[in-house]
């Protein structure tokens, strides 16, 4: 087999304007995966579907007319149809030039397209404006307000929407006037969009030199992924060498970078108390219909729990006959040798016949994936790095991106990510606006996905040394995912505290080394390049408080997977049953229905127990 990897830097070559025929001729003989977009749209047609929207567009004040609390249940429908048929087809002209430009970042015709959808989404937005307004209650000129009375007979008239509509209506005391949001979301396009893009474009710029210290030369990296490779190689030196090349560039941006995050930050935090949250957090827990509640229960279970992983590190630091590990050396493997490469085919096939031994459901829709062609699997130059899903809408399966490098990681990515899109796949008879969980449900299935595979893996495994490195892998996993993720959230409240009074870059570098002390203890020898660390996490930037739903999802799944060891195939149902509800049922009852209270301190402890079980496991095989 020729490797991804000499291919890969074939394209470097070849990846100017005939780039795609290439690279599907190229695909043939390495396995790569190469998308197929045409599915959404085909590009020729980006303008035909541009004009069709503003045509649609049109119609708006006919149907706005016809809003008033006593209009007609079939009136009603009609205009939720209406507007889900725009959300449909915009979502369709959005995604497009925003997927082309995930595996290529210098696609200027995408960027190009993206503005123009930009624009047309943000005048449906004003012209649909006074329909969401109406419905949450709101005085909207020349139309009757909506009384409770009506507005419950109407939503009941779409069942499938009538949680979230009841929802938005009940969160209406966070919405501004309608003038005030109209300015939220120009300032948004104009300001905070264009901030976040200079930012990627510096991180872009960036030259990584690595050069570990017994080598003679220094290697100049420009592919962040080409980097990424060295935090798990074998190599004290290069793990070593590859933090170094990484922060090296970032520290020298800082003061650029600091001024980018406390803009988006003041930003995040002015609008939210604008809006009535209580705090900066609150905002984001409310778009993940979550109660502050349960997300501060959480983040206080994950800081009684830092022990646990400060264990494993003690544990790891004594397999690879060191004192104490360095934070180097947290993702080191274990094993002596680096793992066989895994070819594609294999980790798909793997993967599906995993999938299919938990439920033939799971495996079904993970193969219309695959079989639309919807993923993009290795990394090439101007390609982003990293993984995720994408579902662009009902009618169309979701589209996949990896930067598969056939480790057993990238196997485990790939269930992962095929995980959301059978989540979606679940929901695809919902509308658009209902067809997505929250956040925080969102990444149940792709856990659980990876905790499926995990489980057969080890049962399967041939020897005390296969179980101990899958063991250990695990428990970096499980520690990268719930730890780490909760502390970035840690970090970010105290982060957003300090902007508002004021503060520095190089005091910001000090909280985040707080929030690292206290998260392993004496466990690990942290140097301090890794104050710059939170200048390197996308979330920060762009999803204020996101990364708690990554510690969510985990330990959920954690839960929802021992149930389902206890229970058995009969456990099977319930699960798809979450994943069915897609994002139109309230999440804390859809969960109540398999058990679950996600605001007691217990519920939160029990993932930790098992994780604990693993350490158990593992310092049991030698
Ligand atoms: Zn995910």
């Amino acid at each position: 087999m020729i490797s991804g990897r000499i291919i890969f830097s074939r394209i470097y070559y070849h990846n100017n304007y005939k780039g795609i025929e290439l690279l599907k001729l190229m695909a043939e003989v390495s396995q790569e995966r190469i998308w197929n977009l045409d599915h959404i749209l085909p590009v020729k047609d980006f303008d035909k579907l541009y004009s069709e929207i503003e045509q649609d567009l049109k119609r708006a004040p006919e149907y706005l007319g016809r809003v008033s609390p006593k209009m007609s249940n079939e009136d009603f429908r009609e205009i939720i149809e209406y507007d889900e048929m725009l959300d449909e087809k915009l979502d369709r002209l959005g995604y497009l030039p925003h997927l082309q430009e995930q595996t290529n970042i210098k696609d200027e015709n995408a960027r190009l397209l993206s503005k123009k959808y930009y624009d047309l989404a943000l005048r449906c937005q004003e012209r649909m404006m006074p329909l969401g307004h109406w419905v949450k209650g709101k005085n909207v000129d020349g139309i009757e307000t909506l009384d409770d009375e009506n507005a419950s007979r109407l939503f009941r008239t779409v069942p499938v929407m009538a949680y979230s509509l009841q929802r938005t209506r009940e969160n209406a005391r966070y919405t501004l006037t309608e003038g005030e949001e109209n300015v939220i979301g120009e300032k948004d396009m104009n300001g905070k969009e264009p901030l976040l893009q200079l930012r990627e474009m510096i991180i872009n710029d960036f030259e990584y030199k690595f050069k570990p210290k017994s080598a003679k030369k220094e290697k100049v990296i420009t592919v962040e992924a080409d980097l990424m490779k060295y935090r798990t190689s074998t190599d004290p030196e290069e793990r070593e060498a590859h933090y170094n090349a990484l922060f090296e560039p970032y520290a020298k941006e800082i003061d650029k970078l600091f001024l980018i995050y406390q803009s988006v930050v003041s930003d995040w935090d002015k609008t939210s108390e604008r809006r009535g949250y209580e705090e900066p957090i609150s905002e984001r827990n409310d778009s993940n219909d979550i109660p502050d509640g349960a997300v501060s229960t959480l983040l206080e279970v994950c800081s009684e729990n830092t022990e646990v992983f400060q264990n494993y590190f003690k544990y790891k630091a004594k397999l690879l006959g060191m004192d104490k590990l360095r934070r180097y050396d947290i993702y080191a493997p274990v094993a002596k040798a680096d793992a066989e490469d895994i070819p594609l085919n294999e980790g798909i096939k793997i993967v599906l016949d995993t999938m299919g031994q938990f439920s033939k459901n799971f495996e079904r829709l993970a193969k219309e994936i695959l079989d639309d062609d919807h993923l993009d699997s290795h990394p090439r130059k101007n390609k982003r790095g990293g993984a995720f899903c994408a579902t662009v809408g009902p009618k169309i399966s979701p589209y996949i991106m990896t930067n598969y490098d056939g480790t057993p990681r990238a196997v485990s990515t790939l269930a992962h990510e095929l995980g959301h899109g059978i989540h979606s796949l679940f929901a695809n008879d919902k509308p658009p606006s209902v067809q997505d969980p929250g956040l925080t449900l969102a990444e149940t299935a792709s856990t659980f996905s990876e905790m499926v595979l995990f489980d057969r893996m080890l049962n399967e495994a041939g020897s005390d040394e296969i179980k101990r490195d899958m063991l250990i892998e695990k428990m970096g996993n499980s520690y990268a995912t719930v730890m780490r993720q909760a502390y970035f959230v840690k970090f970010e409240k105290l982060a957003h505290e300090a902007i508002q009074k004021g503060t520095t870059s190089e005091k910001l570098n000090e909280i985040y080394m707080d929030t690292l002390n206290e998260q392993f203890g004496d466990s690990i020898e942290i140097d301090p390049q890794f104050k710059h660390e939170w200048a390197e996490i996308p979330h920060l930037f762009k999803t204020p408080f996101y990364c708690y739903a990554y510690s969510f999802g985990e330990l959920l799944s954690i839960s929802l997977y021992d149930k389902y060891k206890t229970e058995g195939p009969s456990f099977v149902p319930k699960i798809e049953d979450i994943l069915k509800s897609g994002g139109s049922e309230d999440p804390m009852k859809v969960l109540e229905r398999v058990g679950i209270d996600i605001n007691s301190k217990d519920f939160w402890q029990g993932g930790f127990n098992q994780i604990e079980k693993w350490q158990k496991q593992l310092e049991a095989l030698e």
